[in-house]
């Protein structure tokens, strides 16, 4: 660490203002209290209820295991944060030479440094392919969306989803588990091909074929009507409620003409630093990840929102500032699969299956550039994942990672 944190036009922190409550903004304000800060903290959520987890939304929730209440994310009471909650309130506007917030019922709040957790929505497909208004067509990304899509459930549809992502195949795996007929379509030869590459992509797709899930590969989609999805190739797809899991789009517009540089989320210094005092974490934030050589990321990962919160609410109340250098981690819950994914790696990676075979679904995956180990991929072998996320920490060289692998 080295000294050099400030508020907002070097103001010394006294308060605190979050936009966005929910997994970063709620840790962020947790940290803040943790670590003995005691100004006001303001706490700004465009969603009119206290915070919830997202990754049970498309597992549990939907699956039917748990009650919806069973995601609140504060198992003690949000009260003893002693906030200043403004939930059901969007912020519209940020003044950063003064720190004040604009919410859309132009009540205005101004602190000395601003958290921006604001997250990401869920992509949708352009309107003249999908009409926005269907009422067969579905998003995940909210506690609203996974009641809504799980009310959708009970009528025992037929379920087109539409892309393999991680969303997508974990839709497609709690329609399974309610023994719904499923087709999946994805533009891509494989499922999750970008960041798995094919030959994972392809372990995946059997995975999810064993599981009674039919997957049309590498086709797009032409049109989606209220009880079909037309294919490029001209077949058709009946489903009686459609899921699009295209991916996530990070809520940034509201920034925009703030002065703040956005591209793709909002892009920030290696230490979450968007300008001076005003600081952003989560899904929202880009930032140069100094263990990748600065690469810019922008992670839609559980724990990266959680340890980057906590990263920019620890500068904040010791006022030493710091680089944030994680190794990224996500997991998916695909049946009985636990998928996890530690380190920065694609397709173009060397890869090497270092434990299991692809073919028994149980192994680990090493991935390597520029012989360094920058990822390793594991199929239900959880201890050895965490094992090479130490290697990728390390920066260890791929020859030492392919060493470790075989001794
Ligand atoms: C269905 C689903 C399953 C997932 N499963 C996994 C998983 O298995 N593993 C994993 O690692 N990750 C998973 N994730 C990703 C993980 O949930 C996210 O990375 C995490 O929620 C990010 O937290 P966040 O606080 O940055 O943003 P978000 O959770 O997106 O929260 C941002 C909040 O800010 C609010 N907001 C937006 N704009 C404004 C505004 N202008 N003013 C005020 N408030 C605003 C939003 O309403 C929202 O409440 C999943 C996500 C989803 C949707």
């Amino acid at each position: 660490m080295s000294p050099g944190v400030s508020g907002i036009g070097g103001r010394e922190v006294g308060s605190v203002t979050i936009v966005g409550l929910s997994l970063a903004g709620l840790r962020a304000a947790e940290t803040l209290r943790r670590l003995g800060f005691a100004g006001p903290i303001r706490a700004i959520g465009a969603e009119a209820r206290e915070p919830y987890d997202r990754p049970p939304l498309s597992k549990e929730v939907l699956s039917g295991a748990w009650e919806p209440a069973q995601t609140a994310l504060c198992k003690g009471d949000l009260g003893a944060l002693d906030l200043e909650l403004h939930l059901g309130r969007a912020a519209t506007r940020l003044d950063i030479a003064t720190g004040t917030v604009t919410l859309d019922d132009a009540t205005t709040i101004t602190s000395d440094a601003v958290i921006l957790t604001t997250g990401a929505r869920a992509r949708r497909l352009p309107a003249s392919i999908c009409d926005p208004d269907l009422d067969s067509v579905h998003v995940l990304r909210t506690l609203d969306d996974a009641v809504s899509l799980r009310a959708a459930f009970e009528g025992r549809p037929r379920v087109a989803v539409i892309g393999a992502g991680f969303i997508g195949m974990e839709v497609a795996v709690s329609a399974r588990a309610r023994g719904l007929d499923v087709t999946v379509i994805e533009a891509l030869p494989q499922p999750m091909v970008r960041g798995l590459g094919a030959e994972i992509g392809a372990t995946c797709a059997a995975l999810h074929r064993d599981h009674g899930v039919d997957l049309r590969l590498g086709v797009g989609v032409e049109r989606v009507l209220a009880d079909e999805v037309a294919l490029a190739d001209g077949t058709t797809i009946a489903a009686d409620v459609i899921v699009v899991g295209v991916g996530a789009a990070p809520n940034v517009e509201w920034l925009e003409g703030s002065g703040l540089t956005i591209d793709n989320g909002i892009v920030c210094a290696a230490t979450c630093a968007a300008a001076p005092g005003i600081y952003a974490a989560g899904d929202v934030a880009r930032w140069p990840n100094p263990l990748f050589d600065g690469e810019l990321m922008r992670l839609e990962h559980w724990t990266n929102a959680a340890e980057q919160a906590l990263h920019v609410a620890q500068q904040i109340a010791t006022g030493e500032s710091a680089d944030f250098a994680p190794v990224p981690f996500v997991w998916s819950d695909q049946y009985d699969t636990k998928i996890q994914a530690v380190g920065r790696f694609d397709a173009d990676c060397e890869m090497h299956v270092a434990h299991g075979t692809l073919e028994e679904r149980k192994f680990v995956a090493l991935f390597g550039r520029n012989d360094r180990i920058v990822g390793a991929l594991g199929f239900s072998s959880p201890r050895f994942v965490m094992q090479y996320r130490r290697l990728v920490a390390e920066r260890a060289s791929w020859s030492h990672a392919l060493a470790k692998a075989s001794g």
